[in-house]
């Protein structure tokens, strides 16, 4: 903890005086263009691997980068995602999946997850991917779990589009969908593509989107 409060004392030291007019136009408002959806996971930075500054992403993360459908008792997952696309506006919404995702090989490799009931629980709005990636040819564990990433981020942007105010805008072409993947050791990103419905390298498509 020690460390996080250094880190603090140098944001406020060094960092924020030499940013103070950017800080200065946050102060009022806050127009991100984009929302970007990941996992909690410690590894994956979704600021640093986009390259974003203070206001430039409205980003969600939870356990397994998860949205559930919308239903009839929204959560908090369907407040943030209704309030960036009826409110804020962003025309651009990203959902990026990550290489050893923890949640993802627990639902991948059928790990007994009764000592946690709330994750348990919550890894169920993945129960479509796990559905479809069970039904594959797997060489190994490690392709079937990035296999489970990958049908995760799909399942995920199907969950998405059942959110009236997501539906809304994409019936009226003022959003825009994209499914990632990040790769934490190479630092690449694979990117769903919408003509073949596959995963391709960002760098090499970076127009991609569905
Ligand atoms: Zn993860």
């Amino acid at each position: 903890m020690r460390d996080i409060i250094n880190g603090f004392l140098r944001f406020q030291q060094d960092v924020f005086p030499a940013r103070k007019a950017l800080f200065k136009t946050l102060a009022t408002g806050q127009t991100p263009k984009a929302l970007f959806i990941s996992c909690s996971d410690s590894r994956m930075v979704p600021e640093l691997v986009t390259q974003r500054e203070p206001g430039e992403l409205f980003v969600i993360r939870n356990a397994g980068n998860i949205v559930p459908s919308f239903g009839p008792e929204p959560g908090g997952v369907s407040a943030t995602v209704e309030y960036a696309v009826a409110q804020l506006k962003v025309t651009d919404i990203v959902i990026c999946g990550h290489s050893d995702c923890g949640a993802m090989t627990a639902i991948a490799t059928c790990a007994c997850l009764d000592h946690m009931p709330a994750v348990k629980h919550w890894l169920h709005y993945a129960d479509a991917a796990r559905m479809i990636n069970e039904s594959k040819n797997h060489a190994n564990e490690k392709d079937r779990i990035n296999g489970m990433v990958r049908e995760n981020v799909i399942a995920q942007l199907n969950n998405i589009r059942t959110h009236p105010s997501v539906a809304l805008a994409l019936a009226q072409g003022g959003l825009t969908l994209h499914g990632w993947v990040y790769d934490i050791e190479s630092g690449s990103i694979d990117a769903l593509d919408a003509a073949t419905n596959k995963f391709v390298s960002l760098a090499q498509h970076p127009t991609s989107k569905l």
